[in-house]
């Protein structure tokens, strides 16, 4: 019999497959025919069944399924050094929420193309934006110019705002003025995002996010629900994020709130809540109750400084079985890259540590099943999408090489990769975009960020003096 053609072999990598026996070939190889995987397996072994068109050396590196933000508000990406803390923007009249509402749609281009490349180059193939940006056109373009795979939801659809008094930094009168909490704008948009999905083959798709830590309605949070039931879509929804949220939901409405979303029946395995830091025993028993998902942004939770106040379940959870996924939230002070070292790091701080395969888990397959993509994304296996990634076996950080899930996970970070594929397509080779001038992006973020303050009168200084 005949090899098989097939449109790329990558050759000679240490491939981590993610798949149902968790299986390791090495030396390992992938073979790809237009945007979908068709084999896995030893290099020898592929290397005689597949005619390739096209060959990749990976020359030893790690090969692994492209990890998936499951949440990223990517627009706040290029916030860093704007807002040292978010929550304490000291003596500046200028809010965090001011700074979201001030932005343009060449922002938000600028700011996904950038964060974008970023993702890229830290291993990420797909982001999930929880709803926070204006013009999701211009997010798309740019999410389609760098190559990445993004699902988007609708704008800020909230229609309560007592809850608010607990996050002040999330809410101000230029914010509500562009996002107004109204549950007749919000019951119109909540499928704004799902005509994306009509495109069997597209990469930006749309889902349903209702913001959530007490700011919707019953009503808002159970259409919400029935809308991505009907259009076989996830909700997401953040609740939990901090206690003075939860005790504030309890005050106005006489049940915890994942409690209540379970009583509401908004709560199933296509439900996914994002943070769960503050939950409380009745809102844990509806967690495994109900079968819903979460989203933990360890790097967030840090930032948030309520670590004392907190008892830590998320190991508990996915001992349990719930399916847990990792997120960056935003990537103000750190990169994507980070999230499941701060991940290994919060699970040590309270002394139930979680696995680095457990990790991967969270940022490949379960964050894949939080975009309810498991069927196409998350593993290399033959019938999923080619979301591919290839690290460098050249730097430090890949060695010793022996255990390459523990490299994964916690050392191998920005910079260690060499190439991505996204859908079949080559998208990153030689620690480089195949598609845009770099320098151009990165040049276009900081211009867009200095009119942005400009506008807003936020003075960028550094905390130190700039002499020269
Ligand atoms: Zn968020």
């Amino acid at each position: 019999m005949g090899r098989r053609p097939c449109d790329l072999l990558i050759r000679n990598g240490q491939v981590v497959s993610m798949d149902s026996l968790r299986s390791i070939y090495r030396p390992g190889a992938v073979a790809i025919a237009g945007s979908r995987i068709v084999a896995v397996g030893a290099d020898a072994d592929l290397r005689d069944r597949f005619e390739a068109r096209k060959t990749l050396d990976a020359r030893g590196g790690i090969v692994h399924p492209g990890l998936i933000d499951a949440h990223n508000h990517i627009v706040h990406t290029s916030c860093r050094g704007v807002f040292g803390n978010i929550h304490d923007t000291g003596s500046s009249t200028i809010k965090f929420a001011d700074w979201k509402a001030g932005v343009t749609e060449i922002d938000e281009a600028a700011a996904t193309a950038m964060a974008g490349l970023e993702m890229l180059r830290c291993g990420f193939t797909m982001f999930i934006e929880p709803g926070s940006l204006f013009s999701t056109d211009a997010a798309a373009a740019a999410v389609e110019r760098v190559g990445l795979r993004a699902l988007l939801a609708p704008l800020y659809l909230w229609d309560r705002r007592e809850c608010f008094e607990a996050m002040p930094a999330l809410e101000s009168r230029s914010l509500m003025a562009r996002a107004p909490v109204d549950r007749v704008r919000c019951l119109r948009q909540l499928d704004a995002e799902l005509h994306r999905n009509h495109d069997a083959e597209a990469r930006v798709r749309g889902y349903v996010f209702v913001y959530g830590v007490g700011t919707g309605s019953p009503e808002l949070l159970q259409a919400a629900h029935a809308c991505a039931r009907e259009n076989d879509v996830p909700l997401h929804l953040h609740a939990g994020y901090v206690p003075e949220e939860a005790e504030i939901y309890r005050a106005l409405n006489g049940a915890s709130q994942v409690a209540h979303l379970h009583e509401l029946g908004v709560l199933d395995e296509h439900t996914v809540v994002v943070h769960a830091n503050a939950l409380d025993e009745t809102d844990e028993a509806a967690v495994h109750e109900s079968g819903c998902q979460i989203v933990w942004c360890p790097t967030a939770f840090f930032s948030l400084g309520i670590g004392g106040r907190m008892r830590f379940r998320m190991a508990e959870r996915a001992r349990r079985g719930v399916r847990v996924s990792l997120g960056s939230d935003g990537a103000f002070d750190c990169t994507p890259g980070e999230t499941m070292l701060a991940a290994h790091f919060e699970a040590q701080t309270y002394r139930d540590s979680i696995s680095p395969g457990a990790l991967l888990e969270m940022q490949t397959i379960n964050a894949a099943a939080a975009a309810g993509l498991q069927a196409e994304l998350g593993s290399l296996a033959p019938g999923k999408r080619a979301d591919v990634v290839v690290r460098s076996a050249g730097s430090a950080e890949a060695h010793p090489d022996n255990n390459p899930i523990h490299r994964l996970a916690l050392t191998l970070r920005s910079g260690s990769v060499d190439t991505v594929l996204v859908n079949g397509d080559l998208v990153f080779s030689g620690g480089r975009s195949t598609r845009l001038d770099e320098a151009e992006v990165l040049q276009a973020v900081s211009e867009s960020v200095a009119v942005r303050a400009k506008r807003l009168g936020l003075d960028l200084a550094p905390e130190w003096p700039v002499v020269g």
